[in-house]
């Protein structure tokens, strides 16, 4: 987009012309007037559009191609720190990497509501002078809350539940004086965290990686570590003493964590650390809080910010250190809206800001081995696991070998183990990586499988919602007693297993087991899941059964056993990190055994126990097997070692989507250009979503070659008529 030229810096006195990128779908900057008082570049501003107020970013001196007598004023200055240039710097270079328009980044540095609203006020409470006329119990435990902290004040709810009464006795205290009311601002600065308390005391091995991510903070220039080590290593213990350098030297730190549900475990160890606790930013937090982080991290009151990959793009004023803890997780590449992948926009931030980035992980992603196989990443590696806990000893169960009942799943070895463990005491965790109760819901008059009204996909049963659903869409619909292909009663019949389904033959196999399920859509809210977690980790059960979900960074003490029901399940299907994804998938589910004393035993079920894949998971070797796989991907030309970006076209008619696809791949000059090739159209792999037809190319390209330009000059002619919608992603990770 043509920002009309970027001013860096610059103030604008009274009625100049200004360029103002807002957060609307245009696809350029609009002149408006500068306000009384004058505005410097990049100050957040409201500005008139239509009838209607928008936000707004000073982006530089007006274009001066519009009737100047119709220019109208900016109407209000926020008052919020400006957008600095190096987050204009990061916008502009993110949109020019995911092909997005600049407003759409806008939109995504803005996330949080009421940014320009002065802050607003809420009622806290502290000791009052008044004495209460009648003293009861209630009312002197409010009063001895308040005595024994002091000076401080306290929420309405948080005085009512630290004292363990109603609201009400506390209104009835303030009525008498004995409690005082306030106003009191509510985008309160974050409590200071002391980088120097005693941290643990760290290994060996430990020190010398902290060392390391230390002096290289210290240099004050960018720089990407791989920090690898198997999980229970301590890379957390090691990469909170790369905070605490930071926090010293007086810049910002984020912590971007793949899941919401790993914060609350990580929050408590950065509160033990540093004494306080961190700003939360993620699709959990409340609105007025994602306020507070917005404003205080933009005002360098928040040293510390823990968050979801959508926090890479607040304002942080003087951003240090970006921790990217578990960098394989899919989960850094949205996959709607902006399409980035915030694992690799950290290491461009970093690289605009000065500052360094630490990949966590003990199962890398192969773009990050193969960076740091070629130098461009340092890399450090935490070889052993902490304390007494040994890596849990891995064998295959040869299913081809296994006498299985039919509609069963957990074979005669597995089963065996898992009472073994029972009888000692321990728990055991049974890994399926498929929600629901059975992933086919088939007819058995007429051989008819149940499908999404909306989708291509089949119907996934969930007993435990009683209905039908489909992943993709997330439609349900209840459990129909007749077929509705051939109307045949009472014949419709579950097919393979689903976590539900094999919980249910858990419990027949092991009936004086205590069972616990763990599926992500069995909990409403992220709090919810999190006491199921510790209740297990604390031996509230002996079996758990789980989804990827269980993969994830969480700790269970007393697990000794893992197996893995279908360890050939991610191998099928033809995406291009089918073999990367189990073997990180199988190690991360290993990796939950034997993190404490009692050594761990993981046992995965395979009909192809002779696989490449499975053979390097068995055996261990990691250097290995990234060495096969990055020789394979350079033979094919693909990520890391070529380039990728996927199109998906969709519209409502199937004819339509295909004829644009069609036009696309004949008019591909821009991409032969420079050496790449598209591939397609074809129908995607789920050729129908929410009632939308789909069509994907596949463009593919050299390494070095200027992909993202190519794209732009290929789509630039393309007049998307009606409802056709194009979509590109660049580095695809999924190709659904
Ligand atoms: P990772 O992040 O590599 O999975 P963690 O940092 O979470 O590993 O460490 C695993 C467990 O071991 C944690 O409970 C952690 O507190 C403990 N731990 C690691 N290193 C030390 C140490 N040097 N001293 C005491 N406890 C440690
Ligand atoms: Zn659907």
């Amino acid at each position: 987009m043509d920002t009309g030229g970027l001013d860096s810096g610059g103030f604008f006195e009274e009625g100049a012309l200004v360029s103002v990128l807002t957060t609307q779908p245009l696809d350029r900057t609009l002149d408006y007037k500068a306000p009384e008082g004058g505005c410097f570049s990049g100050a957040f501003v409201e500005v008139p559009l239509g009838p209607r107020k928008v936000l707004g970013v000073v982006w530089g001196p007006g274009r001066g191609d519009f009737d100047r007598s119709k220019v109208r004023s900016v109407l209000r200055v926020l008052d919020v720190a400006p957008m600095r240039e190096e987050m204009r710097a990061f916008l502009g270079r993110t949109a020019d990497y995911t092909l997005t328009p600049m407003p759409a980044m806008l939109r995504l540095a803005t996330r949080a509501p009421g940014l320009g609203d002065p802050p607003s006020m809420r009622k806290i409470y502290r000791l009052g002078v008044g004495e209460p006329d009648r003293m009861t119990d209630a009312r002197a435990r409010v009063l001895e809350v308040l005595r024994d902290y002091g000076g401080l004040a306290f929420t309405l709810k948080e005085l009512a539940e630290m004292a363990g009464v109603t609201a009400s006795v506390v209104k009835g205290l303030v009525k008498q004086g004995a409690v005082r009311e306030e106003d009191s601002p509510r985008d309160l600065p974050y409590p200071h965290l002391d980088p120097d308390l005693p941290g643990k005391a760290l290994t060996e091995d430990q020190s010398r990686a902290a060392d390391s991510l230390r002096a290289g903070l210290r240099s004050g220039r960018y720089g990407t570590t791989l920090l690898k080590g198997v999980t229970g290593a301590g890379k957390t213990e090691v990469y909170l003493e790369a905070v605490a350098e930071a926090l010293r030297m007086g810049r910002q730190a984020l912590v971007l964590l793949p899941e919401i549900a790993l914060t609350a475990e990580f929050l408590t160890r950065v509160e033990a650390r540093f004494g306080a606790r961190p700003a939360e930013w993620h699709s959990g937090a409340t609105m007025t809080e994602r306020r507070r982080v917005w404003r205080m991290v933009g005002q360098g009151e928040a040293q510390l910010v823990v968050g979801a990959r959508s926090a890479l793009f607040l304002p942080f004023r003087d951003l240090g250190l970006i921790i990217v803890d578990e960098e394989h997780d899919t989960s850094y590449k949205q996959e709607d809206g902006v399409l980035y992948n915030a694992r690799d926009m950290a290491v461009l931030r970093a690289a605009i800001c000065g500052a360094r980035v630490v990949l966590a992980s003990a199962t890398p992603s192969l773009e990050s081995w193969a960076n740091a196989d070629a130098g461009k990443y340092e890399r450090l590696e935490l070889t052993s696991r902490f304390g007494a806990a040994v890596l849990p000893q891995m064998q295959a169960i040869d299913m081809r070998a296994e006498t299985m009942q039919p509609s069963s799943w957990i074979s005669p070895s597995l089963r065996r183990a898992v009472i073994d463990r029972l009888g000692k005491g321990e728990q055991s965790l049974l890994f399926l990586n498929r929600r629901g109760y059975a992933p086919v819901t088939l007819c058995r008059a007429c051989g008819q499988q149940i499908g999404c009204d909306h989708c291509d996909a089949r119907m996934v049963e969930h007993r435990f919602l009683k209905r039908l659903m489909c992943h993709q869409c997330g439609e349900t619909k209840p459990i129909p007693d007749t077929c509705p292909h051939c109307g045949a009663e009472g014949r419709l019949a579950p097919v393979g297993p689903g976590i539900e389904r094999l919980a249910e033959e858990a419990a027949a196999s092991f009936p004086e087991a205590r069972l616990a399920v763990l599926s992500s859509d069995m909990f409403g809210t992220a709090r919810a899941l999190k006491q199921r977690i510790e209740a297990i980790a604390a031996g509230e059960a002996d079996i758990v059964i789980g989804t990827q979900l269980v993969a994830k960074g969480h700790n269970f003490p007393l697990l000794t056993l893992v197996g893995v029901i279908d360890a050939d399940l991610g191998l099928q299907g033809s995406d291009l990190r089918a073999a990367e994804r189990t073997f990180q998938l199988m190690r991360q589910v290993a990796g939950r055994a034997g993190r404490a004393e009692k050594p761990g035993q993981a046992l995965l079920q395979t009909f192809q126990p002779d696989h490449p894949v499975i053979r390097a998971i068995l055996a261990g070797d990691e250097e290995r097997f990234w060495r096969a796989e990055a020789a394979e991907r350079q033979a094919a030309g693909v990520p890391p070692y070529g380039r990728m970006a996927g199109i998906i076209l969709s519209g409502p008619e199937a004819g339509p989507v295909f004829d644009l696809g069609t036009a696309m791949a004949r008019n591909d000059a821009p991409l032969r250009q420079i050496g790449a090739q598209v591939f397609g159209p074809a129908p995607a792999p789920i050729a129908r979503v929410r009632g939308r037809h789909r069509v994907r190319l596949l463009v593919k390209a050299p390494k070095g070659a200027p992909l993202q330009e190519a794209i732009a000059r290929w789509i630039a002619p393309l007049r998307l008529k009606g409802d056709l919608r194009l979509t590109v992603d660049i580095d695809p990770q999924s190709f659904m």
